[in-house]
């Protein structure tokens, strides 16, 4: 249905041409998922743009076509492109509440793809926005099909996407990151979703991922991108059983769960390099255990190593292989076992947060929004809780009430007892004083590190106001020894936060909380904004410091997987209550309540994949 042949996407950038697709080529069948996966940066979603002809202003596909059933769409007339989009190939995005239009009723934008692509006009194409709504599961159509996007949930305006999408009943469907913003338990109605309307339908669908677990559950066919190139291409069953490339390898070790509590995670140091460049050899050599003399000077082709499985990798000298990828040194290196747990950190008894709702003049209460609900709980000296649930269950607030971060914008009560101090009741100097045993780690580092500041005095800040008596020399030392403690070097001292990656930064936000020597560190979903490498880093290092310094862990995540692998405790939320609170075994493996169980069957867990060939 869809044939990609040697597509080359190049981009203008102030640092030079970027080569972010480079030769790619590959095939998708009529009915067929086929997944493309990898890490951020590796050109995934470029493909995609490339494939509609969306791509940026300073981007263009210098080379390649894309056959689309026999018409290659890289050489038609853009107005006929238009015909093309949609009605044969359509696109739903990752991020709903910026891609539908908000002026617009959702009836409106679903009979506007049908009336531009099909005979269908009037009552009878409002008529069939219905019936999408309804096949996308949106509860009574008729009336939420005159509904404009912000009445609906995050949920529900990604089925509204779906049916965008599907409406004119395109051959080909491309899903970029389609569940990336939703929670599990809406992500696994929407997956279902899809896998039905593919069913049905028969339209082949590019499903792009950075989420191993889903392309398991969804996909036939599976390729991986590593720096603009395809890595490797299998059946999903033959990939997940057997993963050749080392970066897959590597990947798979990275993956947090349970079955690695107590060793360090796989992590792959360095990073994708940067595309402005000529590559001479392999461009995973410089990340690559196995690299050889041959790696660097020449760089492998895409070879055949079984029927319908392919890599790009000298190891496997063209059905021959030389040797199997190592799996990367620290798998086996074993953690200290956990230490028993210590004095109570944090004990939290019938805590309160209830934001006012405000109206009139006068702005009079008439009401509350109850987002934390009488919850109680309490973490010991090197443990790690981990606060799960859905978005708007109250997570986040939990934590930045406990940080005193709410204070003045919520009414609060109860008591939360930082080492038996309440935090609540303290003001000024006493309250920043206090502030030492509490820090937090938020969910995207650059956001919270001031970019104007150095690194050294981002780190000294606390350290300077907690103690002023500290001398200057002594405080600079001192946050130079913090930065070689999670993984950075003392040169990082003169850097601006800009200058890191994603995952240095999140090690400096670690870092700014470490630096006042806290017994407590709130990390709110301190790892989603990171790829599964960079992950496992942040994990192991996380895990290392609360062994060295004794320090206790809120986790608030939505990831079961980081859950699987870090947690003591876990506390499950719904609505602004706790429903069920326990040890991580017995929680995970025997959850009483039945939102627990709903969220734990919701999760997206690697499973043998389908084989297409024998379902079509
Ligand atoms: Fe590693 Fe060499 Fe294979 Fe590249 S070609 S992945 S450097 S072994």
């Amino acid at each position: 249905m869809l044939e990609i042949k040697a597509l080359t996407t190049e981009l203008d950038s102030d640092s030079g041409l970027i080569r972010a697709v480079d030769a790619l080529t590959l095939s998708i069948h009529q009915g067929e998922t086929f997944a493309l996966v990898g890490e951020s940066g590796c050109g995934k979603s470029m493909t995609a743009l490339s494939i509609l002809r969306l791509l940026p202003d300073s981007g263009r596909v210098s080379s390649g076509s894309v056959d689309l059933d026999g018409t290659d769409i890289m050489q038609v007339a853009e107005a006929r492109m238009r015909d093309f989009r949609g009605r044969r190939i359509s696109i739903i995005f990752q991020e709903p509440s910026t891609s539908l239009n908000p002026v617009m009723t959702v009836g409106r934008q679903i009979t506007e793809v049908i009336e531009r692509h099909t005979s269908v006009r009037g009552e009878a194409a409002l008529a069939k926005a219905v019936d999408w709504l309804q096949r996308v599961g949106i509860p009574e159509p008729e009336r939420r099909v005159n509904d404009y996007p912000f009445q609906m949930s995050g949920g529900q305006k990604q089925r509204v996407m779906i049916a965008i999408a599907l409406a004119a009943e395109p051959d080909v469907v491309i899903a970029d990151e389609p569940t990336t913003a939703l929670d599990v338990t809406i992500q696994a109605q929407i997956l279902d979703l899809l896998k039905e309307l593919q069913r049905t339908q028969k339209m082949a669908m590019l499903l792009i991922t950075h989420d191993i677990a889903i392309v398991s559950q969804m996909a036939h066919r599976v390729a991986l991108m590593y720096a603009g190139q395809v890595v490797e291409v299998a059946e999903a069953a033959e990939f997940f059983a057997r993963p050749l490339h080392p970066y897959a390898v590597n990947l798979f070790d990275a993956l947090p769960d349970e079955s690695k509590r107590g060793r360090q995670l796989a992590s792959i140091a360095g990073s994708v390099p940067a595309l402005n460049q000529e590559f001479s050899g392999c461009r995973f050599a410089d990340r690559c255990a196995d690299a050889m003399d041959q790696c660097r000077r020449s760089p492998p082709e895409l070879g055949e190593f079984s029927s319908g499985h392919t890599v790009r990798c000298f190891l496997y000298d063209g059905a021959t292989v030389t040797h199997r990828p190592t799996h990367t040194r620290e798998v086996d290196q074993l953690i200290a076992a956990d230490s028993p747990a210590g004095a109570t950190v944090l004990d939290v008894c019938d805590y309160k947060v209830w934001f006012p709702i405000r109206k009139g003049l006068f702005q009079r209460t008439v009401g509350h929004v109850k987002a934390v609900d009488g919850v109680s709980f309490s973490i010991a000296a090197g443990r790690t809780l981990a606060l799960v649930g859905e978005s708007g269950s109250g997570k986040t607030t939990v934590g930045k009430a406990l940080l005193q971060l709410l204070r003045g914008k919520a009414e609060i009560s109860g008591s939360a007892l930082l080492s038996g101090q309440s935090l609540d009741v303290l003001s000024g100097a006493n309250l920043r004083a206090a502030r030492q045993t509490v820090q937090i780690v938020f969910q995207d580092p650059f956001a919270s590190l001031n970019p104007r500041m150095r690194v050294h005095e981002i780190l000294e800040e606390g350290v300077a106001s907690l103690h002023p008596e500290v001398a200057p020399v002594t405080r600079r030392e001192r946050v130079a020894s913090l930065l070689e403690k999670v993984g950075l070097t003392r040169s990082a001292l003169e850097r601006y936060p800009h200058e890191f990656s994603g995952g240095q930064r999140q090690r400096l936000a670690i870092a700014r909380a470490l630096a006042v020597e806290p017994r407590l560190i709130v990390a709110d979903e301190p790892t989603s904004a990171l790829d599964v490498s960079v992950q496992a880093q942040i994990l192991n290092l996380l895990k290392q410091l609360q062994q060295e310094l004794g320090v206790a862990y809120l986790f608030i995540t939505h990831n079961f997987g980081v859950v699987e692998y870090l947690a003591h405790d876990i506390a499950v939320m719904k609505n602004g209550k706790l429903v069920e609170t326990g040890t991580a075994q017995a929680i995970l493996h025997n959850p009483q309540h039945e939102y627990t169980r709903t969220l734990l069957s919701a999760v997206p867990r690697l499973v043998k994949a389908t084989s297409f060939s024998a379902e079509f």
